[in-house]
């Protein structure tokens, strides 16, 4: 009998059940081509892509330079572990500091080995630099975060699906609301390394914080020797309109958390990037990774850093953002309870009559266009940069019928 189409998704389906861990809950559908801000299923339906990775698909699927500068070092060299040196890398350090105006990169590979690597460097500059009593610094973070999966990071979430069955916990947090500064000011003393936080939170559901919160921030830890690190993983490298979302308050952290789009939707790269007497803290054998810094990811890391140096994905995302702003308000009201955007990222709330995330998400996957849902009640819109402008009122139109059914 010969396959039919619907099957093969069936099957796939099926079969990463039966042979992948649960972890995720993924949309019914099984993607095997993607090409800009569209992705092709196995049964050659095309869908438009508003998640993009979460941020880590910015440029889109499969960008033309950013393929052309990981096919060149495929045929160069690949890696070559932190043992010895390679050519690409420190060109992009030097290029991704320079964007970031500062002085020292430390790359890795993913988000969430980047925050542990920020957490790291602030203990340790705590300890070196500040003259905290050996083990007891602490780093204060927000409720409402999520900074990836490791059980140190899931020691400071609040999120009960993401802590359930992982104690014991890392000890060294302090948690407070996000958006309120004067809770921060309350918390933080002299034992205090960092604060970390989200300019955006995404994986709350683009939650933004009232104005004047990251400028306090910033405030607060000039005022008390503290390190303000910002994870910029999701929110940055043009998410916002801007490279960065702290510059939307004119605030400079001491130390950026990237990752995602960094790696070009290509390949996991990550990195922590500050001064250099924040970072110049490690010496030789003290942390690493044996694929952070490889070459490949290392050139395909420096296409990023060189694509964003013209400004022209940025303005790109803002002019975008505007006019998702401006469609998301045709939304019908009641249905959507609340829309939150901050450049070309999106955060919507259903009324629970309309459904939930999840069924709006199959509704509008059924119409052609993915979304994912995140807190049972929203979705969030994160499309690529490279988008057409009509492809995006388009989208918005799927959305609307999805939500009124
Ligand atoms: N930090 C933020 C703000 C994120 O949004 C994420 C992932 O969604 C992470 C950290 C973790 O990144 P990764 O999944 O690459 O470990």
């Amino acid at each position: 009998m010969t396959q039919t189409h619907a099957s093969r998704t069936d099957d796939l389906i099926a079969l990463g059940d039966r042979y992948g861990a649960h972890n995720y809950h993924p949309l019914p559908i099984v993607v095997a081509e993607a090409e800009g801000a569209w992705v092709t299923d196995v049964e050659g339906r095309r869908y438009l892509d508003l998640l993009a990775g979460y941020s880590a698909l910015n440029f889109g699927h499969r960008h033309p330079r950013l393929v052309a500068a990981a096919k060149r070092q495929l045929d160069r060299v690949t890696l070559t572990s932190r043992a010895f040196h390679n050519d690409q890398l420190a060109p992009f350090c030097e290029e991704l500091a320079e964007l970031c105006g500062t002085e020292m990169v430390l790359p890795m590979n993913t988000g969430a080995e980047a925050v542990e690597t920020a957490i790291k460097t602030a203990r340790k500059w705590a300890y070196q630099v500040k003259g905290v009593p050996d083990g007891e610094a602490t780093v204060v973070v927000a409720h409402g975060n999520f900074h990836g999966r490791t059980i140190t990071i899931v020691s400071f979430s609040d999120d009960p699906e993401a802590r359930t069955d992982y104690g014991p916990f890392t000890p060294g947090f302090v948690s407070v609301p996000y958006g309120d500064v004067a809770a921060l000011e309350a918390v933080v003393d002299d034992r205090t390394a960092a604060v970390l936080v989200e300019p955006v939170q995404g994986e709350s559901g683009v939650i933004l914080p009232p104005p004047g919160y990251l400028a306090g921030v910033r405030r607060v830890c000039d005022q008390h020797g503290v390190l303000m690190i910002a994870d910029e993983i999701q929110s940055g490298l043009g998410r916002t309109g801007t490279t960065f979302a702290c510059e939307l308050e004119d605030v400079v952290p001491d130390v950026y958390v990237l990752g995602k789009a960094l790696g070009g939707g290509i390949l996991p790269v990550s990195a922590v990037v500050s001064r250099r007497d924040v970072l110049g803290v490690f010496r030789p054998g003290e942390h690493g990774s044996t694929f952070g810094g490889n070459p490949l990811a290392a050139a395909v890391g420096r296409e990023v850093v060189a694509m964003l140096s013209t400004g022209e994905w940025q303005a790109r995302a803002a002019a975008l953002g505007e006019r998702l702003a401006a469609r998301l308000q045709s939304l019908p009201t009641g249905p959507v309870t609340e829309v939150r955007v901050r450049g070309l990222w999106a955060g919507i709330d259903l009324d629970p009559a309309t459904g939930t995330g999840r069924e709006v998400s199959e509704r509008l996957m059924a119409l052609g266009a993915l979304v994912k849902d995140t807190h049972t009640q929203t979705i969030r819109l994160a499309p690529p940069l490279v988008i057409e402008p009509d492809e995006l009122d388009w989208a918005v139109d799927r959305l609307a019928e999805a939500i009124t059914g």
